[in-house]
């Protein structure tokens, strides 16, 4: 293992370690994830007549969708043109966040206003303007408690989901000197005045992409707060960062997606602001910003589209279901996954986006119990995805995946796996291996402490029981030696 993966390794342990002993965070999350499963439960069993077919009508679209996409993005670019948007292209994270630079300075902006995006957490867009010596202020209620804290979001629905009220009012007493309080409302008045400010004075709008409908060049975006609405509306300059497989043919499609959308991301029936924004402000109209620009974001989804396998992962609409229901991300919170995409659609995207030569010890988040794809409204099977994942890890999928190679690739991991393999294909060393385990496993519970390959998995568990007695497992073990 190189060094750059050893340290990777470490910097993930660090994180999980952080993650279990941080008692507030995981009592915070806990009662969070329950709350949301529990709202999400009571909706779909009393506001849907059939969920699972609206689930597996939702898949279909999304997939006819992928299939058609090139056709998809070239009559979105058409449509939004002549409605008056200007459409860029950008590859990677690099040229997005150049485009959107010199589209600062070329108008003398120094300063932008931002609604919630994962696309631009993805391509690292606060610290690149930053970087520039520019400045983005967040104006989602989450955003705004992570750039006080200087953390990235925990959640890809509710980024701030691991602090409670008392933790955000002495935060915003300390970073904002406001009165301190805990009630919700007040500390929602607090955020609102110190950011009412801000929505006055600025030019420049940024927002994220919830769904860009293809035959009428148009982009839907859905939000709880209304600030998000005030960055694409109050400003004379709206950017939207869209990530190609946001784009989907008709409204009809769109309108499918968004009924599963809200009930699976937080038990609602539907977000309390959906704005459609279809072209820039047009003559007469009295308010809306006079240039819009989208920005489509490939950032390695064709070559996830180009896989048989992984493509599905690009139905994902960042419900975040899949993370309300795993079972390891309520333990542990969203900083251990390694990048902006935490849960298991992080432990399936991630790798696909930034390289599974920077996040694959990710993978090994996943304990399979596939409560993830259930609960997945695009019916996205994560766990089988995640399994196929760790077989690119070790050299055998189909390579598809981008930073594979032999330095993400544990030697110690290849020979276990090898092992286990012969092993598991031969009946009589099947037999023999489970006969010891039987008898001698027991010392392991003493043991596994002090064995390297057992200490990290032990530290915060219970050994299992292992049943069968000496005395039986040394009998059939005989057997099978002198069978
Ligand atoms: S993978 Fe499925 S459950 Fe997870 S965020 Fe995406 S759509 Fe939601």
């Amino acid at each position: 293992m190189s060094a750059t993966q050893q340290n990777l390794k470490t910097q993930f342990h660090e994180a999980i370690e952080s993650g279990l002993n941080n008692k507030q965070l995981r009592s915070n999350l806990l009662n969070a994830m329950d709350t949301l499963r529990t709202n999400r439960k009571k909706l779909i069993n009393t506001r849907f007549l059939d969920w699972n077919t609206l689930k597996t009508k939702a898949k279909e679209l999304k997939q006819k969708n992928l299939r058609k996409l090139d056709a998809n993005l070239e009559l979105f670019e058409k449509n939004a043109t002549q409605n008056g948007i200007k459409v860029h292209w950008a590859n990677n994270a690099d040229e997005a966040n150049e485009l959107i630079y010199d589209l600062m300075r070329e108008k003398n902006i120094t300063k932008v206003l931002k609604g919630k995006s994962m696309a631009s957490e993805e391509i690292g867009f606060n610290h690149f303007l930053e970087s520039k010596g520019f400045e983005a202020i967040e104006t989602d209620l989450g955003e705004l408690i992570l750039q006080l804290l200087h953390e990235p979001p925990v959640h890809i629905v509710v980024p701030a989901i691991h602090k409670n009220r008392y933790e955000i009012g002495e935060l915003f007493h300390k970073k904002l000197n406001a009165p301190l309080e805990n009630e919700p409302q007040k500390l929602n008045a607090i955020a609102q005045k110190h950011m009412r400010k801000e929505f006055v004075e600025f030019k420049m709008g940024l927002s994220g992409v919830n769904f860009a409908i293809a035959n009428e060049g148009a982009i839907w975006l859905i939000e709880n707060e209304g600030n998000g609405r005030m960055s694409t509306t109050a400003c004379d300059i709206h950017v939207a960062i869209c990530g190609i497989e946001k784009v989907v043919e008709n409204f009809e499609d769109a309108a499918i997606l968004n009924a599963l959308l809200a009930p699976s991301a937080v038990g609602q029936p539907i977000t309390c602001y959906n704005n459609i924004i279809t072209s820039p402000r047009k003559e007469g109209e009295l308010d809306g910003p006079k240039e819009v620009h989208i920005v489509l974001l490939d950032n390695n989804r064709s070559n996830m589209l180009r896989d048989s396998h992984y493509y599905r992962s690009m139905s994902c609409i960042r419900c975040g279901s899949c993370l309300n229901h795993c079972p390891v991300y309520d333990k542990i919170g969203g900083h251990a996954y390694l990048s902006t995409y935490p849960g298991p659609i992080g432990e399936v995207i991630s790798p696909q986006i930034f390289g599974l030569n920077r996040t694959s010890p990710v993978l090994d988040l996943c304990s399979l119990c596939g409560r993830c794809s259930e609960v997945c409204p695009v019916e996205i099977p994560l766990a089988e995805l995640i399994r196929d994942l760790r077989s690119e890890r070790v050299g055998q999928g189909r390579k598809n995946v981008i930073g594979t190679d032999p330095s993400t690739q544990s030697v110690a991991e290849i020979s276990q796996m090898r092992m286990f393999a012969d092993m598991a294909t031969s009946p009589r060393k099947w037999r023999f291996a489970m006969a010891l385990v039987g008898s001698l496993g027991f010392l392991a519970r003493y043991l596994a402490p002090y064995i390297p390959l057992l200490k990290n998995w032990v530290r915060y568990r219970e050994f299992p029981q292992i049943s069968g007695g000496l005395h039986a497992k040394v009998s059939k073990m005989q057997g099978v030696i002198y069978e």
